[in-house]
């Protein structure tokens, strides 16, 4: 068989800065998307954790707490939800997300105090960052899982990747690859893979504590929200959703829904999956899914949101039956009955 070569890596002079700025700063402040996922918090500790392995200071922030199926990640406990100190001598590490408003409520202030900014991210680029001279971001939507941008760079400079960091990237890559499953799954996402299991990674535990270990209150959750199901034009838009009540009958949280909108994928006539979270009356997440042609970042952008072409969402506040019929006028309006 041919050596496997990889060449993920499309501007190499941006990746030069990025490795330079890792190596300049002594003192780390590390964060992530609101509601953060296995990518950004498994790309963020894995970061930390070579950062820590070199002697540099290392604080971890998210603004959410870490979902219960992600608890098992090292260094996880330590991760911070109030406001880093110090920020004025750090340098903020913004992972798998390139918008201030997406860290959190704190973001905007996060990103003014720092003393300078290192984006790692593969989300649609909103040029947050591309003029603001502090800040160095390697940003590209193609990258399966921020998790290999960080290995990548680990590799690069010789940080050794150990068993920590291994079981952190693995979780990235799985995660963002929907286990190997979504249409960004190449031959680099298992080469990877591979690599970081002879690292330490151990798959099995991994898959076990990630889709394996939920509280029963989700699936008491999840059989409501399935009797939701909604089907139109021609069964290519499924819609599901999970009201207050819900919630409040099932006991259950709202990151207790994680992927509920694969349900609605996962019908075979489907195109879009739609899944509404209203937790709050008037408040509602939406997270939105696509097989083949359909845009979902682009819907997502048009309210306020953003994400992948296949993976997307936004929240908005309203009337769940309102934002329900906004978003099938925006679907109709740009895919016509999807005939
Ligand atoms: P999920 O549906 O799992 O919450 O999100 C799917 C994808 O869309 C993720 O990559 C997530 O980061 C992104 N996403 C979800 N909500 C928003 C949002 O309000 N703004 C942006 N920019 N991206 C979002
Ligand atoms: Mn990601």
């Amino acid at each position: 068989m041919a050596t496997v070569t990889f060449d993920l890596i499309k501007d190499k002079e941006r990746f030069e800065q990025i490795i330079l700025a890792l190596n300049r700063g002594q003192r780390f402040v590390l964060t992530c998307h609101i509601r953060p996922d296995g990518d950004a918090i498994g790309s963020m500790l894995a970061l930390g954790i070579a950062l820590l392995q070199n002697d540099k200071e290392v604080v971890f922030y998210t603004e959410d707490p870490i979902p219960a199926n992600l608890t098992f990640l090292p260094e996880s406990s330590t991760i911070i939800h109030e406001m880093p100190e110090n920020l004025s001598e750090s340098t903020l590490c913004i992972l798998d997300c390139n918008e201030p408003k997406r860290i959190g409520s704190l973001g905007e202030r996060m990103v003014e105090e720092a003393d300078s900014i290192i984006v790692l991210d593969h989300h649609l680029d909103n040029d947050h960052f591309s003029n603001m001279e502090k800040s160095v971001a390697y940003i590209d939507p193609d990258l399966f899982a921020v998790g290999a941008l960080v290995m990548l760079l680990l590799q690069e400079m010789e940080w050794p990747i150990n068993e920590a960091i291994a079981t952190s990237l693995y979780t990235a890559i799985i995660t963002d690859t929907g286990a190997f499953r979504h249409s960004n799954t190449t031959a680099a996402a298992f080469h990877m893979a591979s690599q970081l299991v002879e690292a330490g990674a151990d798959p099995y535990f991994i898959s076990n504590r990630l889709y394996q270990s939920y509280p029963e209150r989700r699936i008491h959750l999840l059989g409501l929200v399935l009797r939701t199901l909604e089907l139109f034009s021609h069964g290519k838009i499924a819609l599901l959703q999970a009201t207050p009540d819900m919630f409040r009958v099932t006991g259950a949280k709202a990151e207790d829904t994680e992927d509920f909108v694969g349900f609605a994928r996962c019908i075979d006539t489907v195109e879009v999956a739609v899944f509404l979270r209203e937790v709050h009356a008037g408040h509602v997440n939406v997270s939105l899914r696509s097989k083949e042609f359909v845009n979902v970042a682009e819907i997502a952008k048009t309210f306020g949101g953003g994400g992948h072409f296949h993976a997307a969402g936004f929240t908005a506040t309203g009337n769940m039956v309102d934002i329900k019929e906004a978003i099938l006028k925006e679907l109709k309006e740009r895919y016509g009955e999807f005939r």
